[in-house]
């Protein structure tokens, strides 16, 4: 039937041939965004074809962290990502507004922001990485349901409070059958540059006992450490170089591309 046809045809170009991955957290300033960003340059430096969508209306930090800060290019209301200089196509809500600008947006007007960067042209790109607001509200299920993610990837510190909210974002995610890929715990561990002492500002390996609690896979841990603080303020994803934490995002690609 030519009918039949013409929905085969329409399902089939409404979700091009990529993998999309939602990254989440439950809670704000756990460094989802930071890890997002390395772990798209991660990916990158395997030889993807990555992109990246900033749909953190809270604080749209990718524009810093991967030091690309012009506006993307358009064509009507089409948008071309931006080419970061680790090779990630990138597009953030931060692109949209003037540095610096607060996004008091409401719910349907995020929306209608965050589909423009879903509906972009993406090319050729292979895996898109979807930095989600922190939470679970509205806005993050209307985006979920939005980009259809294959997969999602929670980021907690090891902090009880965090790990809680994780547990919520993990929920969400069931709700709406995205399988989550894992749990990174961040901020796990402080070494002193001065006497080397380490301690656990935020506690010692809490993500993952809530990972196995929960059986989610535990991808991976990261230290709270300075010079990733700096980096990421001066456009410097560490997993661009060489060292220790570029090691450890790569190690954490690897596990997700498994
Ligand atoms: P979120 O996206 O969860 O709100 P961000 O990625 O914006 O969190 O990180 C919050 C703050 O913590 C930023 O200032 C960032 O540079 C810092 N940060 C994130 N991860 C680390 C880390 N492992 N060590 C040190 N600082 C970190």
């Amino acid at each position: 039937l030519p009918g039949v046809v013409e929905v085969r045809v329409a399902l089939t170009a409404s979700r091009p041939e990529r993998t999309v991955i939602a990254i989440g957290s439950g809670k704000g300033g756990v460094g989802k965004s930071t890890l997002t960003a390395n772990l798209a340059v991660a990916l990158a430096r395997m030889g993807k074809r990555i992109g990246l969508i900033d749909a953190d209306i809270y604080g749209p930090s990718q524009p810093t962290l991967l030091d690309a800060h012009q506006k993307p290019q358009a064509e009507g209301s089409k948008m071309f990502p931006v080419t970061t200089p680790s090779g990630v196509r990138l597009l953030s809500v931060g692109q949209l507004v003037s540095p610096g600008t607060a996004l008091a947006w409401r719910g349907p007007m995020a929306t209608s922001a965050l589909n423009q960067l879903i509906d972009a042209d993406w090319g050729d790109t292979e895996i898109i990485l979807v930095d989600l607001p922190p939470g679970t509200g509205d806005v993050q299920l209307s985006l979920i349901q939005k980009a259809r993610p294959d997969g999602a990837v929670i980021v907690s510190t090891p902090q009880d409070l965090s790990l809680i909210d994780a547990t919520r974002a993990i929920d969400l995610f069931g709700k709406v059958s995205v399988p989550v890929l894992g749990i990174i715990e961040n901020m796990a561990g402080y070494t002193c540059p001065h006497c080397g002492e380490s301690s656990d500002p935020f506690g010692q390996g809490g993500a993952e006992t809530s990972a196995t609690n929960l059986g989610v896979p535990f991808l991976g841990r990261l230290p709270l450490s300075a010079s990733l603080r700096e980096a990421s303020d001066a456009g410097r994803p560490p997993a661009a170089e060489e060292g220790p934490a570029a090691d450890a995002f790569s190690k954490i690609a690897a596990q997700i591309l498994a």
